[in-house]
């Protein structure tokens, strides 16, 4: 019998050593800028996440994604989860293990799309974590939701491209130094086919490269910009790829991409029901604790059963993922339900923490304004219910049954 959810001995030697070092020397280091935002000025804490980011590396806690040629761990998604889900049990956790969005995301993109000097160029010092990246593909002037509308534009020059357009909420663009940046190359190709747009290499600074503001959301101001490009050139060599790939090369790394966030979510998720028990079993009410009235034992109970599906839901799309299977269906499901999960158990455990949790005294308020993105980034909610939608009915049309798109398990 194949199935098997245990860790082999090395592994889970790793996953112990990420959590000590995460419960006994990252978040005590940064719990007083977390509690008390104003209270280190922005460059101890800064200073402190860079010594951080050193002691992971010499720890050999370093790019838990990558291969081990270029830094990394060397893990596979299964590994990667526990990896991921211990990191994100801190905000900064993944920031210190160098394996955060958006740069995890485009150092897979460049591993996998760029060329030699590509990858010794801008895929090194993303791993040795000397710089900085941003993925710049969505704008305000058309649904995000559906890339092939894109408007910023490319036209050719000899051997350079002149792009001119709008891109926002482009999250770590202040302090990238370089963005992956998709444009619309292919004029001629009727609005929304896949094949009329090119990822490009966009260096920051750059002339014509505008950072105009950083949007203010409701979790504060927190790194996503609004671009205007305005004649901003770039070289043929800058391309990543190859014209036309934009779109496959945006879907390719999005991919992967989600599931790791999902794998940070299953660790505020968890955070969140242990605040949730621990707050019920300490609280008196009505001749009883909280954790004695089946009211609050649902909103128990209703979480441990959903971050049960969200970990089952991780786990199995990270191992289609290892073995090369098609995993865009188990993606999106996985996706949808981890970020909505997330938001559910946030929200009761909000509710059985009462006023306190509905005050900043707590980190709940603070997850919770984090965790509404979920629902509507990577792919809002609709859209990844569409896709799965039509693959189940395809399924169905094809096998006369719906197996097949729901995880094609053996039962
Ligand atoms: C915190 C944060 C960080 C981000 N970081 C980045 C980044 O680094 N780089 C980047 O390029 N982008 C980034 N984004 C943008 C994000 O990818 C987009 O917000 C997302 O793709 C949705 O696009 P939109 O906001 O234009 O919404 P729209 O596409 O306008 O959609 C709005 C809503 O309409 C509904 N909807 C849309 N289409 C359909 C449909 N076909 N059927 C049913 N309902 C539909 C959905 O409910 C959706 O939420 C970020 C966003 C946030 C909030």
């Amino acid at each position: 019998m194949a199935i098997d959810f245990t860790l082999a001995p090395e592994h889970e030697e790793i996953r112990l050593r990420v959590r000590e070092f995460v419960q006994g020397t990252i978040i005590p280091a940064v719990a007083r800028p977390e509690d008390e935002e104003h209270a280190l000025s922005r460059r101890d804490y800064l200073a402190t996440i860079i010594g951080l980011r050193e002691q992971a590396k010499a720890l050999g806690l370093w790019l838990p994604h990558m291969p081990k040629e270029w830094g990394g761990m060397g893990l596979g998604h299964v590994e990667l989860a526990m990896v991921q889900a211990e990191a994100g049990k801190t905000r900064v956790g993944p920031w210190v293990l160098n394996c955060m969005a958006p740069d995890e995301g485009n150092m897979h993109t460049l591993l996998h799309w760029g060329n030699d000097d590509q990858k010794e160029r801008y895929l090194r010092p993303l791993c040795d974590g000397t710089v900085m990246s941003c993925f710049a593909m969505t704008e305000p002037e058309v649904a995000g939701s559906d890339p092939t509308l894109i408007r910023t534009h490319a036209e050719k020059d000899g051997d350079e491209w002149i792009i001119n357009g709008h891109k926002w909420f482009i999250s770590n663009a202040r302090r990238s130094q370089f963005a992956i940046l998709i444009a619309r190359t292919e004029l001629d190709v009727p609005e929304g086919s896949s094949g009329a747009t090119t990822a490009f290499i966009v260096d920051i600074p750059s002339q014509g490269w505008n950072d105009v503001r950083e949007v203010e959301t409701m979790h504060g101001s927190t790194g996503h910009s609004e671009i205007v490009i305005e004649d901003l050139r770039v070289k043929d060599e800058q391309i990543l790829g190859g014209r036309g790939n934009g779109h496959r090369l945006g879907q390719a790394r999005l991919g992967p991409a989600r599931l790791a966030h999902c794998m940070r979510w299953i660790a505020q998720a968890e955070t969140a029901l242990d605040m949730m028990v621990d707050r019920s079993i300490h609280r008196y009410s009505h001749g009883s604790t909280l954790a004695e009235k089946q009211g609050v034992q649902w909103m128990i109970a209703d979480s441990a059963m959903e971050l049960y599906q969200c970990k089952l839901m991780v786990l199995h799309t990270a191992y289609k993922i290892d073995r090369g299977d098609d995993f865009r269906t188990e993606v999106s499901m996985t996706k949808h339900f981890v970020a909505n999960s997330l938001n559910r158990i946030i929200d009761r455990a909000i509710q059985v923490h009462g006023a306190l949790g509905y005050s900043t005294d707590t980190p709940l308020a603070s997850m919770l304004q984090h965790a509404r993105w979920a629902r509507l980034a990577d792919g809002a909610d609709e859209i990844h219910q569409m896709r799965i939608a039509e693959r189940t009915i395809a399924a169905y049309k094809d096998s006369g049954t719906t197996s097949s798109a729901t995880g094609a398990l053996p039962i």
